[in-house]
């Protein structure tokens, strides 16, 4: 007897898909600008190569140019430093993204913060994290983003929902409370010292599990009605040996007593590249001083 509506990111994010492409036609005929993502891979990673395959491709898709700049596993980090420089005296390039994780002989923080604050389409920088602390215009890292709007789409204005985050990582959970806060809900910021994480969930109208613990949280511990976004991402082995990806939140117990919820896959995860493509598109209108456009998913 499933009560929760269920929030279809796969969707959602075709649609916003369609609306960035529309914008992008606009942008190419009203001032002749094509906007240009660059991707960076160093090494081999497999699944780093599919997520750069598929960033490639649905940059094309909307009608961007997608450039794509491999480096060898050995690569130093005084050849990668040299590669971002490059691309950032690029014009071609209004949005640059170096795929993590990175070999070890790289310091991740020092390749992020190479990256032009302008061109940062991840939103990593420290400075774009200060701006969206400060309530600047900053790049807004992809996932938080797309969680956002997931939300507004559902329960259209946050103001003054109490809202519980899961995790605090600068890429997800962070981001994700600062987004919150703009919105003026009341932000609880959970993590692994949080004592009772079952209770301060409870309290919630709005939670987004992002702490990488498979279906941690229990439809026991959300309030009957509670949105509820589900952003991890956890691969539990099966006999067959492909592994089948779960959430953080047990979705089969969660959807008995949440309003709504986002299924994995399905839900955050395809919200996080199109977001992905958001921002470079508004990278590009800021670079040549163009008014960002408002983009509205397309229409069902
Ligand atoms: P991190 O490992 O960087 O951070 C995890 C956070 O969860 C930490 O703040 C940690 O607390 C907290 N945490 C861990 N265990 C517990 C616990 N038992 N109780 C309470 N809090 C806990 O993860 P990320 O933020 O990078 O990613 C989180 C999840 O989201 C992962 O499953 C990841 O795969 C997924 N993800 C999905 C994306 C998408 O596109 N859908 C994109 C990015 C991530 P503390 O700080 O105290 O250690």
């Amino acid at each position: 007897m499933a009560t929760a509506t269920i929030i279809d990111g796969k969707s959602f994010a075709a649609r916003l898909r369609t609306g960035i492409t529309a914008q992008i036609t606009q942008l190419k005929a009203d001032h002749g600008i094509t906007p240009g993502l660059a991707v960076v891979l160093v090494g081999e990673d497999p699944a780093s190569q599919i997520y750069v395959r598929n960033k490639g491709r649905q940059a094309r898709e909307t009608g961007m140019n997608s450039f794509e700049q491999r480096l060898p596993v050995t690569a130093s980090q005084t050849e990668l430093l040299a590669c971002i420089a490059g691309l950032n005296q690029d014009p071609a390039v209004n949005g640059i993204l170096v795929q993590l994780p990175l070999p070890k002989q790289i310091n991740p923080e020092a390749v992020i913060e190479a990256i032009a604050v302008s061109k940062d389409v991840d939103g990593f920088h420290p400075l774009n994290a200060g701006l969206l602390a400060v309530g600047g215009a900053a790049m807004v890292p992809c996932t938080p983003l797309g969680c956002l709007m997931l939300l507004k789409d559902q329960l259209g204005d946050l103001a003054g929902k109490r809202a519980v985050v899961l995790g605090r990582s600068n890429i997800v959970g962070k981001p994700m409370a600062a987004l919150l806060l703009r919105e003026h809900c009341t932000v609880t910021m959970a993590h692994s010292r949080t004592r009772d994480l079952a209770a301060e969930c409870r309290r919630a109208e709005i939670v987004v599990a992002a702490v990488g613990r498979p279906e941690m949280v229990k439809g026991d511990w959300l309030q009957p009605g509670a949105t509820v976004i589900d952003v991890g991402i956890n691969r539990l082995p099966t006999p067959d040996g492909k592994g089948r990806l779960v959430g953080d939140v047990e979705f089969a117990s969660a959807v008995e007593v949440a309003g709504a919820i986002t299924p994995v896959p399905g839900g955050v995860g395809p919200m996080t590249i199109a977001c992905l493509l958001l921002n470079t598109l508004t990278a590009a209108c800021r670079q040549h001083g163009i008014p960002v456009p408002e983009i509205k998913p397309a229409a069902e």
